[in-house]
């Protein structure tokens, strides 16, 4: 997971141009409502994007809540809203916000409209995910401060600082375990809610299928590395593992995982076993439970 930038569309631009172009004889209740919006959206962002900090817009009493929702709709291939959409998968720069994996085809509401409807077209609260943690996020929300998902633009979430780590053997099995790790230079609180996040959306199951595609992908080339003996494969390991911090980042499943590999006792003791057996065989013991 990392840090990325709110997209740079200023926040009330999309309200404004919703209630001017709007067709809807109440758009004077959208209007009245400007400075409630303003306001709850201050909130949000000085709150660092704590969801719990922000009161629930449904509460507002608000007439053109079906309509607030409705907005989002337009924000579609051809819809009169489509660069708020473009501007928010922009933002996201190729990564899933919430898994920091897949592609990001879809737009999360971190906050759901179902509860904050005034944050329908918000860009600051639309997140560039992809399609099964949007479907498993769904419209979750806690009061629970221990259960709220982190916001990728306003929470320090550290680049540098590793907080996940891949435990790859297992029982003579090749088999890739992700977890969230407590780091000293990293509040308990943010890495508690990051581990929660992790366990709700299964991001463990994403991460171990991409972990098997990639050591297929990269069997062959380490088996080469690896006939000169281990040095020449950890040095082959090392030089991956660079690359890929380089482009994304230490917290990425491919690092983990690499340097999982690198740390393996197992692994370094018979990487041969591991590098020449048939890749399917090696994962079967211990495949990942489908998503729902
Ligand atoms: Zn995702």
């Amino acid at each position: 997971m990392r840090r990325a930038d709110a997209p740079t569309r200023p926040s009330l631009t999309d309200y404004d141009a919703c209630v001017r172009r709007s067709y809807r004889p109440g758009k004077t209740h959208l209007t009245n409502r400007r400075a409630d919006v303003e306001t709850g959206y201050g909130t949000y962002a000085a709150g660092r994007g704590r969801p719990h900090l922000v009161a629930r817009t449904k509460d507002w009493g608000d007439p053109d809540v079906g309509f607030q929702q409705g907005l989002y709709e337009h924000t579609w291939e051809g819809g009169w809203l489509e660069d708020v959409r473009s501007d928010v998968l922009a933002a996201a720069r190729g990564i899933c916000l919430l898994c920091n994996a897949a592609q990001p085809r879809t737009i999360d509401h971190l906050l759901p409209q179902s509860d904050y409807p005034a944050l329908s077209i918000y860009a600051p609260n639309l997140i560039g995910a992809c399609a099964d943690c949007n479907r498993i996020k769904s419209n979750k929300c806690h009061d629970d401060p221990a259960r709220q998902f982190v916001h990728p633009y306003f929470e320090p979430i550290p680049t540098d600082l590793p907080f996940l780590r891949a435990e790859v053997i297992a029982d003579g099995v090749l088999s890739p375990q992700f977890e969230i790790v407590d780091h000293d230079g990293i509040d308990g609180e943010l890495t508690a809610r990051l581990r929660w996040q992790f366990a709700e959306l299964q991001v463990n199951s994403f991460y171990r299928n991409e972990a098997v595609l990639f050591f297929q992908k990269r069997q062959y080339a380490w088996e080469e590395a690896a006939e000169a003996g281990w040095v020449g494969l950890a040095t082959s390991l090392r030089g991956d593992l660079r690359s890929t911090v380089r482009a994304f980042g230490v917290n990425y499943w491919e690092s983990a995982f690499i340097q999982g590999l690198l740390d393996s006792a197992e692994f370094r003791a018979d990487p041969m076993k591991f590098l020449t057996a048939n890749v399917a065989t090696l994962f079967a013991a211990r495949q990942p439970e489908p998503a729902e």
